[in-house]
């Protein structure tokens, strides 16, 4: 059971934070949901994009019978609940297309893997410049 809940909407980051609706970066500058709670004496907190936080909300308010135990991050649901939503959430949905960018990592910055691919294909080009 949910013993503390506190939500503050922040207008303009200045960090960067990791959505943990979408798992893409919530830039400096943008808005933002921080979100904690304590359940069964366990604080949580995380930061949301206050349009996904909201197209999760419809979602599970709309199929509330199948969420009285907690409800799931939004980048957890069937793909076909996610096109149901993109009608009225298409930024939203839209973060959740696979092909849309690259990952970054918690800080915001761009992981070592894909350091490493970007490292390859600009030597790559090199070779092919000479
Ligand atoms: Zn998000």
């Amino acid at each position: 059971m949910s013993d503390f809940q506190s939500v503050v909407a922040v207008k303009l980051t200045r960090k960067p934070h990791r959505c943990s609706h979408c798992c893409r970066v919530i830039q400096v500058g943008e808005s933002a949901l921080n979100i904690a709670y304590r359940r069964d004496g366990e604080f949580h907190a995380y930061y949301v994009h206050p349009d996904c936080d909201e197209a999760l909300r419809d979602h599970c308010t709309t199929y509330s019978e199948f969420f009285t135990d907690g409800w799931p991050w939004l980048h957890e649901l069937e793909k076909e609940d996610l096109e149901a939503l993109r009608d009225r959430h298409p930024i939203a949905i839209s973060r959740l297309d696979r092909s849309a960018a690259p990952p970054v990592n918690r800080l915001g910055t761009v992981s070592a893997e894909q350091n490493a691919i970007n490292a390859r294909e600009r030597e790559q080009k090199r070779e092919e410049n000479q």
